[in-house]
């Protein structure tokens, strides 16, 4: 059974990420959306707030999993019997970090590959972060994520507004 892992923040989930996970659901048997649970203060949703939305966002794939986890991307693989890594490329600016990301990681598990897909042309510019900066100006964010992930968004955002 080829089992894949596709890491990210997802903070949050974008069109982008999901027409990977769509594409790379499709070339192995299981694929673990492997969430990142970085403590970064400047994270707008929890891992767990995350891994609800990507699961509901995901739930017509039947071979997606969704798990949070934190320290290396290489134990969470091995945990998982996953032997591929899925990444997505957008630009080369992605590129220099992926390759380098990549390679150590070969260093440290031989036997793991990451697989490389390159963005679909309609999200090679979308990240999480130009997300999150315009729906921090109450722009519609409604191209670039699903409606259930909008909501929460600007709900989030305004209780953070609230709280200062
Ligand atoms: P990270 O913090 O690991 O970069 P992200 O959530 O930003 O996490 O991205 C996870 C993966 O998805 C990365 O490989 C990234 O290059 C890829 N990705 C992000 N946005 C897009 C997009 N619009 N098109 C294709 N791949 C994307």
């Amino acid at each position: 059974m080829k089992v894949a892992i596709y890491p990210g923040s997802f903070d949050p989930i974008t069109y982008g990420h999901l027409d990977i996970i769509k594409r790379s659901a499709r070339m192995f048997d299981k694929l673990i959306i492997g969430v990142l649970n970085n403590c970064s203060k400047t994270a707008l949703f929890t891992s767990s707030e995350r891994v609800t939305m990507i699961q509901s966002v995901t739930k017509s794939i039947p071979n997606v999993e969704v798990k949070s986890f934190d320290g290396l991307l290489i134990d969470f693989a091995h945990k998982n019997q996953a032997d591929i890594i899925v990444r997505g490329l957008r630009a080369i600016t992605d590129f220099e970090y992926e390759l380098q990301l990549s390679q150590t990681n070969k260093v440290i598990a031989p036997n793991i590959d990451t697989v490389f897909l390159t963005t679909n042309l309609k999200y090679s510019y979308l990240s999480s972060s130009i997300v999150k900066e315009i729906a921090r100006y109450q722009g519609d964010i409604s191209a670039f994520v699903d409606e259930s992930v909008a909501l929460l968004v600007k709900e989030k955002i305004a209780k953070k507004h609230q709280e200062g």
